[in-house]
């Protein structure tokens, strides 16, 4: 992917110069990222139009837990779609964080994404964060073992309409939060550690309205680092940013990759 951004309007852009700017100096950059670096891949917004929260797809843990049916439909949908999200690829958004990661610019992206795709575009898992899980695995609910998506899908594809443990016979959830429900703690204590010891930390494509996970970059804040907010659309947290870009992710990080990374983007893995 040798695409020179000189030649792009982001290279040109204030507010995208302002940024390398604040960023050029930092130590310690961590990623925030939302559904915004998603869409150039096809993925909607999942609060937006259409999105699984207006449609209703995502059950209550307490519903699913006590509702033959509700579990039923929520297989059924996931036998439908998986395949389909399975198959998005990263975008030059994803590409560009992983190439400033490569680069020792960026640390950790802490994300509200289940899709996988920081990973897929070449990111170390154990530098991503994933606040509300990954659709690209399946737990037990009794104890606790993980599967990957792909393993449990087969099993759907082959008849079965609730899947269950193979080790202890307990229920089998995907790994992504349900409706209502808490978000990991494991995650959340990561992330917690990531924001408050950054020097900047970098809001791509979220709207930061959604507790706990927007309290990230006001904790950051707190802790002495400098914030930037990419995103299409005002943020609450716009006031207190150093930088707000107001532009898609792709173009964005792009133009940020190019100024502060080695020049080659990275590659999906
Ligand atoms: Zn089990």
């Amino acid at each position: 992917m040798n695409q020179s951004f000189s030649n792009e309007p982001e290279a040109h852009d204030p507010s995208i110069q302002a940024l390398i700017a604040l960023a050029r100096p930092s130590r310690r950059i961590v990623a925030f990222t939302g559904a915004g670096i998603s869409t150039e891949s096809g993925i909607p917004d999942y609060r937006g139009p259409g999105g699984v929260w207006q449609t209703g797809q995502i059950p209550t843990i307490s519903d699913f837990r006590t509702n033959p049916k509700t579990r039923r439909a929520y297989w059924d949908g996931r036998r439908s779609r998986y395949p389909e999200l399975a198959a998005k690829e990263p975008n030059r958004g994803h590409l560009a964080l992983t190439a400033l990661q490569r680069a020792g610019r960026v640390g950790e992206i802490i994300t509200q994404n289940i899709d996988g795709l920081h990973q897929k575009a070449g990111s170390d898992p154990a530098t991503v964060i994933e606040l509300h899980g990954s659709s690209h695995r399946v737990s037990c609910l009794a104890c606790g073992r993980v599967w990957p998506a792909a393993t449990i899908h087969d099993r759907l594809l082959a008849g079965e309409v609730e899947p269950d443990c193979e080790i202890c016979g307990g229920m089998l959830r995907g790994a992504t939060i349900l409706f209502g429900e808490s978000l990991p703690l494991d995650a959340l204590r990561s992330a917690t550690s990531a924001a408050t010891t950054c020097d900047l930390m970098l809001v791509v494509g979220s709207s930061l309205v959604v507790n706990p996970a927007a309290k990230l970059p006001v904790l950051a804040r707190g802790g002495g680092a400098s914030l930037a907010i990419v995103n299409r659309t005002p943020t609450p947290l716009d006031g207190v940013a150093d930088v707000v870009v107001r532009s898609d992710a792709g173009p964005t990080l792009s133009a940020v990759a190019e100024a502060l990374g080695r020049g080659a983007l990275a590659q999906p893995a």
